[in-house]
């Protein structure tokens, strides 16, 4: 067998691929991480962050700096590469970027994902400055304003009841009088005299001044009739979209497409570790991302001594 180029690779240096990076560099492991972009992942998108521990309030970039800087102050090193496959080879792995195929004994796969956008006027103008895809992550932002919400799966229902925690009024607009998210959830919004549902109408355009969001512009797909509501914040829920493309062959996965593994956080291939958004879980923060990281790069760790240790006793008894 070929000499390995690194003990571990790691793919995407969002919070939980620069978290593995950290505990593996610490461990002194020869490991790299492959970004394809920047290091920082989707909190580069995000313009604050209150609810980090040990952040009260923090820009998603400058976190996004701080996890990178204090990963490579370990020295992990953080290449600018794209990685077009993953392959099993015996005991290794063959991972592929757009400079090079190099040969590793584990992989720790945390490339995340992207919510799905609507696509419409003033959606990106408006990201960060009412417009929003987590409502863990910015619900407080929008103590006693009116939201909206779009969307008519369990993400749209349970988020917009969650929102309501922080605005005097929550509008769930749906494109159908039928709902995807389960029955019991929407009975339960229902109830909630905080709430408005809205169906048959799709977001058309969302309308500010120089700082932020003021009005979302709806229209009925039955009748056409355009329709305008005052309110600072539209929460998108209209699907996430995990980046498995790269092991999406080998591994398995949830009815959502989302990859499982086990308490380890790894998957049904050995050696394949994966933490972050495209695991399935019930959360995607970056809190949990950097702790199932923590395990995997552990666990990762764990597992090359256990296959050294079984290589040694095999060349003994032979
Ligand atoms: P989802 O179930 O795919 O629902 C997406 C919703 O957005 C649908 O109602 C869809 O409308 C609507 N939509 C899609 N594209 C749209 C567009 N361009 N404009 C307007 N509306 C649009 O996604 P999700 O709610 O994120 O859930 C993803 C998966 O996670 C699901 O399997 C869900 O069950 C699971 N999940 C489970 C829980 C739980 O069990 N507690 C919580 C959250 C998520 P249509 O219905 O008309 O297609």
């Amino acid at each position: 067998m070929a000499e390995r180029d690194f003990e571990i690779i790691i793919i995407g240096a969002g919070p939980a691929g620069l978290t593995a990076g950290l505990y593996t560099a610490r461990s002194k492991l020869n490991v790299v991480c492959y970004e394809k972009l920047a290091p920082g992942g989707e909190i580069l998108n995000t313009e604050h962050v209150e609810d980090y521990p040990g952040f009260e309030l923090v820009g998603g970039q400058e976190l996004a700096a701080k996890f990178a800087d204090h990963a490579m102050k370990f020295g992990l090193k953080i290449e600018m590469e794209e990685v077009t496959e993953v392959k099993k080879d015996g005991d290794d792995f063959l991972v592929t970027t757009d400079m090079g195929v190099r040969r590793c004994g584990a992989v720790i796969y945390t490339p995340g994902g992207y919510p799905k956008k609507l696509g419409i006027p003033g959606e990106e103008k408006y990201a960060g400055k009412g417009v929003s895809y987590c409502a863990l992550c910015d619900g407080a932002f929008f103590q006693d304003e009116v939201i909206t919400v779009i969307g008519g799966g369990n993400s749209a229902v349970e988020e917009g009841q969650f929102l309501t925690k922080f605005g005097t009024k929550v509008y769930i607009i749906h494109r159908r009088d039928q709902f995807r998210a389960h029955a019991v959830l929407v009975d339960k919004i229902r109830e909630n005299p905080k709430v408005e549902i809205i169906t048959d109408f799709v977001p058309e355009e969302v309308v500010g001044d120089d700082r932020e969001m003021k009005k979302l512009r709806i229209r009925n797909v039955k009748t056409d009739e355009a329709q305008e509501i005052d309110a600072t914040g539209l929460f998108v829920f209209i699907g996430f979209i995990p980046n498995t493309d790269l092991i999406k062959d080998h591994v398995d996965k949830d009815e959502a497409g989302f990859i499982l593994t086990d308490q380890n956080m790894e998957t049904n291939v050995p050696g394949l570790f994966v933490a972050g958004d495209c695991r399935s879980q019930l959360i995607r923060q970056i809190t949990n991302a950097s702790g199932d990281a923590t395990t995997a790069a552990v666990a990762a760790e764990k597992y090359l001594e256990a296959q050294e240790e079984a290589k040694k006793a095999a060349a003994a008894a032979s």
